[in-house]
């Protein structure tokens, strides 16, 4: 094995937590080295992108390559597990930019009641509301502490919104939820037509929508740093795909140049890691990788280790990872790695049709839309509701391509889809219509851009028993076991589906939708239908050692230059999406490592 030269710091993963960190670090001087397993070519001067809705969407060329790396999963611990064979519930991205090259720029930061749930429950509704099995418990960190963390990332990456405060007054349009001080950098993106009719019925029930926050500029915007971009174009070929005009914001558009203009900061691309090795002491020496190009096995010693590969990959690395000091794992030795699974309820549950209308759907993005945050979380009164937590509730976004929405028509043939609209006027149709033939596409030609989706993003709480861990049966093309995970739906996720599909329900009614067709109740948890890129769990962030795997620096108790990055830190999933968070984590942890470890390196910080 071909053993490299030292760094200060190695990052797995060179996705956009590793370029905060590796920016932070080599600013102050450290030598860095990302280690990547994708290609480089999501970035200036390699990037192509086309509009090429086979290959992105359907064919998933900026994810993971599923042939050499998959996982498997099982509804409950007696069941037999199956790989992966193809994407569906969730698209883990792959290539130095890592998932948010392609990601859709939903903004949202996490609120304080979502960093202090189980305190926030057990104070208004007493520790019996907690349902049995649900491991329910506060972060390590509150929203005070990670506020000017999150200003932070946001300024240096020009997110686009309407702020709900000014100097302490409120200021009407932005989310009133949201406790934040400052501005936004750039005004919100423009909302597309049907999200002014969704923002339209839900004030008239007395609601309060605000303009989606987004990570995609919203006009030409020179950040701190003297670099400016343009604004987004609404071309319409947004998640999924990269942005050939740079409105969307990834690391590849802003940190990553930072650190590689200090001279210290090596990315290697095609570079697979496959352990972290541990030294005599017990500390990590370093990771062994393979180059996928040549084949070839190296050694890269490093005094720090960061993981920063996503949750699915953190997660394993640390399993795999056993040695004399480490039997079941670095980050292990109190049983507390691969709790905590948590994904995330993402569906659209309601769908309306508009005769005679047209939206133009086929532009813009996911961000450009409305959503209303009365349901979010733990922000309303639980007393008389059988669950916890609530959903964002979103109105439809654009950049709407053929292959997918095709699914949706004609109305009520979805799975497990009614038409609703059809059995309150008394006139249930005698039979289902065909999604085949004429009737879909008299169905296509008619409605494809006037149906109407409204889609939710719930809580996904911590049950015992929801664990992430290594399958017996199955290996990845490196002869390493899958991870495998352990996950299905509860009483709790049903209950808060069907609350929060009603109150969808309401909203399309007020929009005056022409038919209205809707899945009343929560399918079963499978792999086939997406449900976000939003793992989350297995090696949570806690006070201490017996509530978590790491601090709330990522910093892994047993094994102290270890750290661990994104989602996999928290102990639940609240309903918005991860990445302003991870984000905000990382640039705390980058000052933390740059201020107070490497001034006693080891040792863990409190
Ligand atoms: C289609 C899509 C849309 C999304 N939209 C949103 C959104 O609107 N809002 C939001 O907040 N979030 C969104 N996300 C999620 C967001 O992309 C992630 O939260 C974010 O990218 C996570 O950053 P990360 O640094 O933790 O990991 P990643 O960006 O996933 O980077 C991890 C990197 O590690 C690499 N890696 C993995 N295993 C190994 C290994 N063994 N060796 C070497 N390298 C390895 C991967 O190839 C990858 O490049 C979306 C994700 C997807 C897929
Ligand atoms: S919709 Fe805007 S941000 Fe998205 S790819 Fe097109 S120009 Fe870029």
């Amino acid at each position: 094995m071909a053993v490299q030269k030292k760094v200060d710091v190695v990052t797995v993963g060179a996705g956009w937590s590793a370029n905060i960190l590796a920016w932070k670090l080599a600013e102050a001087g450290y030598r860095v080295l990302s280690l990547e397993q994708g290609p480089w070519e999501w970035a200036a001067p390699n990037a192509a992108y086309k509009h090429d809705g086979l290959l992105y969407p359907v064919r998933k060329r900026m994810m993971t390559n599923i042939k050499k790396e998959s996982w498997t999963w099982r509804p409950h611990p007696r069941a037999p597990s199956l790989p992966m064979r193809q994407f569906g519930g969730f698209l883990p991205g792959q290539g130095v930019g890592g998932a948010a090259a392609h990601w859709s720029g939903m903004l949202y930061r996490f609120l304080p009641s979502d960093f202090q749930v189980r305190t926030h429950v057990v104070e208004r509704y007493g520790q019996e509301k907690i349902p049995e099995n649900m491991l329910l418990q506060d972060w390590p960190v509150t929203y005070e502490e990670l506020e000017p963390y999150y200003d932070q990332f946001e300024w240096d990456i020009g997110a686009s919104g309407l702020p709900s405060r000014e100097n302490g007054h409120v200021l009407e349009g932005g989310n009133p939820y949201e406790p934040r001080r400052t501005l936004y950098p750039n005004p919100p993106l423009t909302p597309g037509l049907s999200s002014t009719l969704f923002a339209e019925a839900c004030r008239q029930l007395g609601y309060t929508p605000f303009p989606q926050p987004s990570g995609i500029l919203s006009r030409t915007y020179t950040d701190r740093f003297g670099r400016t971009r343009s604004g987004c174009l609404y071309c319409g070929f947004c998640s999924r795909y990269g942005c050939e005009n740079d409105s969307k914001s990834t690391g590849l558009t802003t940190h990553l140049p930072l650190a590689l203009q200090t001279g210290l900061h090596e990315v290697r691309a095609h570079c697979h890691v496959t352990r972290v090795e541990a030294g005599p002491d017990g500390l990590a020496a370093g990771v062994t990788y393979v180059d996928d190009r040549t084949g070839e096995e190296h050694f890269q010693p490093a005094d720090v280790v960061i993981l920063a590969a996503y949750t699915l990959t953190n997660v394993k690395l640390l399993l795999v990872s056993q040695d004399w000091h480490h039997p079941g794992g670095i980050g292990n030795d109190r049983g507390m790695l691969g709790q905590n699974f948590t994904h995330q309820m993402w569906y659209s549950p309601v769908v309306g049709q508009f005769d005679g209308r047209r939206f133009n759907l086929y532009m813009g993005n996911t961000s450009n839309t409305y959503s209303i945050y009365d349901f979010y979380g733990m922000l309303f009164d639980h007393t008389r509701l059988d669950f916890l937590g609530g959903a964002g509730i979103y109105s439809t976004w654009g950049e709407r391509e053929p292959v997918s929405s095709a699914g949706f028509l004609p109305l009520g043939t979805g799975k497990n889809s009614q038409l609703v609209s059809a059995v309150e006027n008394g006139d249930p149709p005698s039979k289902p219509p065909r999604s085949w033939g004429w009737e879909w596409k008299e169905a296509l030609r008619s409605h494809w851009d006037n149906f109407v989706p409204i889609a939710i993003q719930g809580d996904s709480f911590a049950y015992r028993g929801h664990t992430f861990d290594l399958d017996p049966h199955f290996r990845d093309a490196y002869g390493q076991p899958l991870l495998r995970f352990t996950f299905d739906w509860q009483d709790d996720d049903r209950q808060r589906y069907r609350f929060i599909t009603g109150r969808c329900l309401e909203i399309m009614r007020a929009m005056g939708a022409s038919a209205i067709s809707a899945i009343p109740t929560l399918e079963d948890y499978n792999l086939t239908t997406y449900k976000g890129t939003h793992i989350s769990g297995g090696a949570i962030m806690g006070t201490d050692p017996g509530n978590s795997v790491t601090n709330k620096f990522g910093q892994v108790w047993d094994t102290p230059n270890v750290f661990v990055t994104g989602a996999a830190l928290y102990p639940q999933n609240p309903g918005s999406n991860p990445t302003n968070t991870l984000a905000a984590l990382a640039y705390m942890t980058g000052d933390a490592l740059v201020e107070r470890y490497f001034r006693a390196p080891n040792r863990l910080m409190g």
